[in-house]
């Protein structure tokens, strides 16, 4: 039923020959002559007159008492021919679009005023109608007709009803139904909700596309199945780019460890390599970050023995080489500082008056601030844990500079 009035509102846009705005403000004036025109045929058809119950207007419960209203003076008619009786002056002040309907003047003075209400079902006519009446709408009604509401409020202008629409089709949203709400934010300019059907849609899309709505859509609206997925395409790659920069962090928070176990091997030493003048099995329990120190110490005694060396084309050697260079890039107190060769590349870098090269720079850069954003974002006691917890999780194998 949703797909009909959809349906409906996609012939009215196809009428008027403006794509993608027929339900702008400027375009429900077109739609009420349309409506209006539509009436004169309706008045010489045979329709079916319902005879209201108070209830219909939505006033049991409240202070308004049904007898104080005065005799209808026009009649609301339904795709159905259904006619229901209804007050111009409670529809005037509810509606600026159904004021001007009502205001406009008839051909025949004698002719009774008929406003039809088509495209949406008897049952969502009824349902607009009370809210009109009593500002009320059941949840009943709201679950069943959540869609036409929304449409009807757009078209007619009652922004208090549209506001309800729009939270409660929200919450209902479902494989099944969220093409049709889709289509109907779109139409209704509910940008929220359409932006909450998309990633609905995005994220479930496997499900979505083997329902009846994305069909529908597919067959009425393919520059909207365009727009959709484009979404899905635009989320896939940003999901793509945060992952990728996840695991630069990642590896820069790595690096940043490297630095403070190369710093903490050798000023203290950690279980097997420390300093020369130290005394070995001195206060050398593992450490905090034993998992990267672990590695650190086989490479740097790998270094200290290899026979290829850096010039041979050792690859051990030469990784152990760019993260002491990478340590003098960032060490501030070259004087006493314990790292080998820190001073050297230090002085060299000066001597030969070459600035680093900027991807070089790029990179100490990003090892600081990893540094920096790791130990602001976690609470002491929490980075401490956190710690503890990688210990095995990745060693000085995973670096690759
Ligand atoms: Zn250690
Ligand atoms: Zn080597
Ligand atoms: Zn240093």
């Amino acid at each position: 039923m949703a797909r009909e009035t959809i349906k409906h509102f996609h012939r009215l846009r196809n009428t008027n020959s403006q794509k993608d705005s027929f339900l702008s403000t400027h375009n429900i004036s077109v739609f009420a002559s349309l409506t209006l025109s539509l009436s004169l045929e309706m008045e010489t058809n045979a329709t079916v007159a319902i005879n209201i119950s108070d209830d219909l207007y939505g006033l049991s419960g409240t202070k308004s008492d049904p007898r104080d209203l005065p005799e209808p003076d026009v009649h609301i008619v339904t795709c159905d021919a259904l006619r229901i009786p209804a007050h111009s002056s409670i529809l005037a002040s509810v509606s600026p679009v159904l004021e001007n309907i009502i205001d406009r003047p008839r051909k025949h003075r004698s002719s009774e005023r008929v406003i039809p209400i088509t495209g949406v079902p008897n049952d969502a006519v009824l349902a607009f109608l009370r809210f009109l009446y009593s500002s009320r709408c059941t949840e009943e009604h709201m679950e069943k007709y959540g869609i036409h509401l929304l449409a009807l409020s757009h078209v007619y202008l009652v922004p208090q009803l549209k506001h309800r629409c729009i939270k409660e089709l929200g919450q209902r949203l479902t494989i099944e139904n969220v093409v049709d709400v889709l289509q109907l934010a779109k139409m209704c300019d509910a940008a929220d909700l359409y932006l909450k059907c998309l990633k609905l849609v995005a994220n479930h899309f496997k499900a979505v596309e083997n329902t009846e709505g994305w069909k529908f859509l597919q067959d009425h609206d393919p520059w909207l199945e365009l727009d959709i997925l484009q979404f899905i395409d635009e989320t896939a790659s940003r999901k793509k780019k945060t992952r990728k920069l996840r695991e630069e962090q990642r590896l820069y928070l790595q690096l940043s460890e490297a630095m403070e176990c190369l710093e903490h091997i050798c000023k203290e030493g950690c279980t097997s390599v420390g300093p020369y003048d130290m005394e070995p099995g001195h206060n050398r329990g593992p450490c905090s970050k034993f998992s990267t120190c672990q590695g650190l110490q086989l490479l740097i005694q790998h270094f200290a023995t290899c026979k290829r060396r850096v010039n041979g084309g050792c690859l051990r050697c030469k990784r152990m080489w760019q993260l002491l260079r990478l340590h003098s890039s960032m060490c501030d107190q070259p004087d006493s500082c314990r790292v080998p060769l820190c001073r050297q590349f230090k002085l060299k870098m000066q001597q030969e008056k070459k600035k680093d090269d900027a991807r070089w720079k790029l990179l100490v850069r990003k090892v600081v601030s990893a540094k920096t954003i790791s130990s602001l974002s976690l609470p002491k006691r929490k980075r401490e844990e956190e710690l503890g917890e990688t210990r095995s999780s990745h060693g000085i194998r995973t670096f690759r500079l």
